[in-house]
């Protein structure tokens, strides 16, 4: 049996890793052994991958081009249609390679250490274009189209966006009204999509006003009567990707092409992000491994006072920081691949976690990679500037990392909201006895951690000896978190909802214990199955424990910040400056 067999039989499926730290629990059996692609499936990755680097890595001065020119030529796109990379996740019986999470999400990585352009071309067109397709399409849609997706002939977007419609996607004003014949009528438009100037295939959203919901999702073709796209938008990164608007006026849309059931757009929408978002965590991998190679090429060959600038602490402090965030990050984006591959049934907080962590680590690291290079990192002529333009959009669209937060925190909260409510109608009455009631949340739940501490503690038991310390720091921030959900959901019951300064500590809080046992939980696996003798393994251990001393610092600022901060001054600040339309102070 393989690590990754083992794993999945162990795997709790109804449980998430990240909402149960909420309640003060360790879900032990979704962190151990962390899990490792086997069989047939790595062969046929490396050969994807194998054929990427062939195809991509000698064309790095026609990404310069098209990244200048805004677009990428026909010929181009039909050669990433020829590579077979629009097939990735559409199943071998439709004429795709049949990848799961974890083996796209590694392949977008490799797209990505050339070109953030194809990534996101390819990312748009199987991340969420046709995923919608793929998790709720009948089986008559799914072979009319995934053969044609599959070879490229179409190309998938995903239209959520409007003008008027950003990060409250509930608030479209599209409209899809059934005419006499059972076919639907939709008018409306879509701004920013990805793959728009070419697609062929759009999965739009639209009101339907109907009995189970607002909002229904449609496959749409482009040849459908009524559906054309705006011009190709000029952006500042990512030029190359086509993004436009799509707009339908009256179009056609046949009975058959409603996708799922009516009304249950909204939930398309999000189940489609959340699925998608692996996608979108191995493209950020990608990114930052292309700018730990070129950095550490950079500080090595760079000399400065006599020697290399790799010899100087602060270049030394920039290269190690963007090593343990790329280690992290790839280390969750992996894990919450294997959740959505292995039927975990409710992973969206951890993947939600993934996307905010991985973005921002490779934002850091790109910026990081640019200072590395001084004056040349500014320069057009090397590739730093276009990274750093072409990773910003990441933390702004499929989520922004702000509602990304409150999400985290208000899906976890609620859950442990609930259990307070059914604890509350049990008789045990916490709500107005806070001393008897304190740590209730904790005593309730079903406790996973497996040995009693010293200090009243449970102890994860996959940790070997080394990682020891770092694991005590998550199982003593795991019953601290449960402690300050406790006190935050007593104070302010559902207004929590409203509470943003409160609910981003406690998401910045969720994001360091969920990304540090997944740190934790794949280096304890390299030490099982590769010994602690290696460089490399020395040098993983070293990461584990760096990060955990990291987040142990910043887990520790945001508890105290619960309670003693400036929140109220922030806010009436920035209530003055948005009413004085300026900055108002001068020196002169
Ligand atoms: C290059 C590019 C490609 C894109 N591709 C696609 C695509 O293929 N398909 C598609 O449908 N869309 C696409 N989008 C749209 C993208 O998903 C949206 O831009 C994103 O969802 C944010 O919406 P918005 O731009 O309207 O910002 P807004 O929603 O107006 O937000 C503005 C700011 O306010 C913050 N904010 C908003 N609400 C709250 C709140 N309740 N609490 C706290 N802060 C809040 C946001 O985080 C953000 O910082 C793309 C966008 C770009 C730029």
């Amino acid at each position: 049996m393989t690590d990754t067999q083992a794993n999945k039989n162990s795997l709790s499926k109804e449980a998430s890793l990240s909402k149960s730290l909420f309640l003060g629990n360790i879900i032990e059996e979704n962190l151990s052994p962390y899990p490792k692609l086997e069989g047939e499936e790595r062969e046929t990755l490396q050969m994807v991958l194998d054929s990427v680097d062939k195809f991509m890595e000698p064309r790095a001065e026609d990404y310069d081009a098209y990244d200048e020119k805004g677009e990428q030529p026909e010929e181009y796109i039909n050669s990433l249609k020829e590579l077979g990379l629009f097939a990735l996740i559409i199943p071998e019986e439709h004429g795709g390679i049949g990848f799961s999470n974890r083996s796209y999400s590694r392949a977008v990585q490799q797209i990505s250490r050339y070109d953030g352009s194809t990534s996101l071309t390819i990312g748009a067109h199987s991340s969420i274009g046709i995923r919608g397709l793929l998790l709720f399409g009948s089986d008559e849609q799914k072979k009319k189209y995934l053969p044609k997706l599959a070879s490229g002939e179409m190309i998938g977007a995903y239209c959520l966006t409007e003008p008027g419609s950003g990060s409250d996607a509930a608030s479209i004003k599209t409209t899809a009204v059934r005419d006499s014949d059972g076919n639907w009528i939709l008018n409306g438009e879509k701004i920013w999509i990805t793959n728009g100037p070419f697609a062929e295939f759009f999965t739009v959203f639209a009101k339907t006003d109907s009995e189970g919901g607002k909002l229904s999702a449609f496959i749409v073709e482009r040849s459908f009567e009524g559906v054309s796209t705006g011009p190709k938008e000029d952006k500042m990164g990512i030029r190359a990707s086509g993004t436009s608007s799509v707009i339908f006026s009256d179009a056609k849309i046949p009975a058959a092409n409603l996708l799922g059931e009516e009304g249950k757009g909204f939930k398309i929408a999000m189940a489609v992000l959340n699925s998608g978002r692996t996608g979108l965590g191995g493209g950020c991998v990608g990114g930052m491994k292309r700018c730990i190679k070129l950095a550490s090429r950079q500080a090595k060959d760079r000399k400065q006072f006599g020697q290399s600038i790799s010899e100087f602490g602060l270049i030394k402090s920039k290269i190690s920081q963007m090593t343990v965030d790329c280690f992290a990050a790839e280390s969750i984006v992996n894990l919450v691949a294997y959740y959505s591959d292995s039927g975990v049934e409710d992973y969206s907080v951890e993947a939600a976690i993934s996307k905010i962590f991985a973005t921002e680590a490779l934002w850091k690291t790109s910026n990081e990679a640019l200072q590395i290079a001084g004056g040349n990192g500014f320069m057009k002529e090397y590739p730093y500037e276009r990274i750093v333009r072409d990773c910003r959009i990441f933390m702004i669209f499929e989520g922004t990392n702000e509602i990304l937060r409150l999400y985290v925190a208000l899906s976890g909260m609620k859950q442990a909201g609930e259990y307070l409510k059914e604890i509350g109608k049990s008789g045990a009455n916490i709500f107005n006895d806070p001393i008897k009631g304190f740590g209730t949340l904790r005593g309730y739940a079903n406790k996973k951690f497996t040995q009693l501490t010293s200090l009243g503690r449970e102890r994860l038991e996959f940790v070997p000896d080394e990682l020891r310390e770092e694991a005590d720091i998550f199982e003593q921030y795991t019953l601290e978190f449960s402690r300050i959900t406790e006190v935050l959901l007593k104070r302010h019951g559902k207004n929590i909802i409203g509470k943003q300064f409160a609910s981003n500590r406690i998401a910045n809080i969720a994001i360091d214990l969920t990304v540090g046992l997944a740190v934790l939980s794949r280096v304890a696996t390299m030490i099982a199955t590769a010994g602690k003798e290696s460089e490399s393994v020395q040098q993983a251990i070293a990461i584990a424990k760096i990060f955990s001393q990291q987040a142990k610092r910043r887990m520790n600022q945001k508890v105290r910040r619960i309670e003693r901060n400036e929140d109220d001054a922030r806010k009436a600040l920035s209530d003055f400056i948005v009413s004085e339309g300026e900055y108002p102070w001068d020196t002169i």
